[in-house]
């Protein structure tokens, strides 16, 4: 078949995937060739198909495209048309593409990718489809000659692996820099993000386990009605720089079998991965024997988290090592559990939304006021992520041009006014006498919010210089996002009830129309377990979207 024929036969179009995974019920030629035929009567325009056999036997009842794949395994490793034998024996049994990994990969079988290209067009006379996960790769591909590019390795190679959704980003890239038509392919498993990647420029779009996997769609279905059930339960765990919590979360919010252990953060990414083992391995074992199945495995953890990979994007020294380590991978690997990580206090804001003040709410921050500031935007009722996982620092803006030194670089940033650190300093000051020296400053911390709540003066003036930055810092963020309601949780403030109400007028003083908008600052209900009790949620949120 030419290739403008093909082109003009796939335009647009969906291509079904019509595979069998190894050892399924369903691997069977007779059977793939009546599920082919059921995809092309649905109006499937080309078709993808495994092992020249399958080509073959579809290709008795239809004359529409199909890419032809063969799968080899080597060692675990997957490649797709590893050599001209089985590209010769896909042609002969009637493919009209050839699709092949041009991964960057070093294989140890086969042959060299761009090698076979040339011989598929040379001696094939057929055009080649590039299986790719990179931009790069799919530059690589289309100098060698490829004719199509698919981002179907996406997720299944050593540099993007852990990617469980159709990477839309790198589609935009392929779409804009690469010149020959890309082909969507990989994750697309509903109809709207069908017609997504057709909007967003892909040439055609090929669809395989939402279709052609009737165990697969039967498993979302059923894990679909296990998270509606009112008894099901996830388990969340909250990884700091301090200690290591975790517990079974209820759908209601209400934990079970908590477990906390210390942060063993001196000696590195092993110790703490270790340590996070450690805690779920208890509460696994509790849950057994009480007869409970979580459904999946929330985590949240200091540091930005990239939701894409499951991976640490970036951890400050609390957890040193953190930054890079793939904790979905290293937990799915390990428990075997749907897993979904999120930071710390975005876990917090989850926590509210779902089960404490912010029920109900559509707009509110979150935050979080210890040793530093966390806080989780959540906008029309979604928390918001960011690109990096970085949203919501609000620690970090300035809120004194040149004022004092902060940990991320910068001078005058919220946090270094506004922590227990800032609250201890400022109350040696204000005491004029030496202090014990051997009490350690997050011990003092702790008796400095008693005084305060006792009612001593020097403790409330320690509090007050305190909540001056914080409400310049909230009012800052009340004319940026107009927030409902902003709470306020941590060390530092609970039970501080008049701390929230003082912050609330400084706001509503600092704000233009202030006494109109009447800006709402208080406390948050979620506590202690916030982090928990928001990874939690995020399991049946993430389950259910
Ligand atoms: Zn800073």
């Amino acid at each position: 078949m030419e290739i403008s024929k093909i082109q003009e036969q796939l335009q647009g179009k969906l291509v079904v995937s019509c595979q069998a995974a190894p050892g399924d019920s369903l691997e069977n030629t007779e059977v793939i060739r009546r599920i082919a035929q059921a995809a092309i009567r649905g109006g499937a325009a080309g078709l993808r198909v495994n092992s020249a056999e399958h080509i073959a036997a579809i290709r008795q009842d239809t004359d529409v495209p199909i890419i032809g794949i063969q799968k080899r395994n080597w060692n675990k490793m997957l490649r797709i048309t590893p050599d001209f034998t089985s590209a010769a024996a896909l042609a002969s049994a009637g493919a009209t593409i050839i699709a092949l990994s041009c991964t960057s990969c070093i294989w140890s079988f086969g042959e060299p990718w761009r090698q076979l290209i040339a011989r598929i067009h040379d001696d094939l006379k057929l055009p080649v489809m590039a299986d790719v996960a990179t931009l790069e790769e799919a530059f690589a591909a289309v100098n060698a000659g490829a004719d199509f590019v698919g981002p179907t390795l996406n997720g299944y190679t050593e540099q993007t692996r852990g990617n469980r959704s159709f990477s839309w980003s790198l589609l935009a890239d392929l779409v804009r820099d690469v010149r020959v038509p890309i082909i969507a392919e990989g994750h697309i498993s509903t109809p709207d993000e069908a017609r997504r990647a057709i909007a967003e420029g892909a040439f055609c779009v090929v669809v395989g386990s939402a279709i052609t996997r009737p165990g697969v769609i039967t498993a979302n279905f059923v894990r679909a009605l296990q998270l509606s059930d009112r008894s099901a339960s996830a388990i969340g765990v909250d990884i700091g720089g301090s200690s290591i919590k975790a517990g079974m979360v209820a759908r209601d919010g209400a934990i079970s079998l908590s477990v906390q252990l210390p942060t063993d953060a001196n000696q590195g990414r092993n110790a703490i991965a270790a340590g996070f083992a450690a805690v779920v391995e208890r509460v696994l074992a509790q849950a057994k024997d009480k007869k409970i199945e979580p459904c999946g495995l929330g985590i949240a953890s200091a540091g930005a988290m990239n939701v894409q990979d499951g991976s640490v994007f970036a951890a400050t020294d609390n957890l040193p090592g953190w930054t890079d380590f793939n904790l979905r991978e290293f937990a799915e690997q390990r428990f075997h559990l749907p897993t979904y990580v999120v930071n710390d206090a975005h876990a917090a804001a989850l926590a509210e939304l779902h089960f404490g003040l912010g029920r109900g709410l559509s707009d509110f921050v979150a935050i979080t006021i210890g040793t530093g500031i966390g806080a989780g935007i959540v906008s029309r009722g979604r928390l918001l992520q960011g690109q990096h996982g970085f949203a919501g620092t609000i620690g970090h803006h300035t809120i004194r041009m040149d004022g004092r030194p902060c940990n991320c670089g910068r001078k005058g940033c919220l946090e270094a006014y506004v922590s227990t650190a800032s609250l201890v300093t400022e109350y040696k000051k204000q005491c004029g006498r030496d202090l014990d020296p051997a009490i350690a400053d997050t011990a003092l911390a702790r008796k400095i919010s008693q005084l305060a709540l006792a009612g001593d003066a020097v403790a409330q003036n320690a509090y007050a210089f305190v909540a001056g930055f914080l409400a310049e810092g909230i009012a800052n963020i009340f004319n940026i996002l107009d927030p409902q309601v902003i709470f306020l949780s941590g060390g530092l403030v609970e039970g501080h009830q008049a701390f929230a109400a003082d912050i609330q007028r400084r706001v509503a003083n600092l704000l233009h129309f202030g006494s109109k908008r009447q800006p709402h600052v208080q406390l948050a209900l979620a506590g202690h377990y916030a982090g928990v009790q928001g990874a939690g949620a995020l399991v049946f949120d993430e389950h259910s979207s």
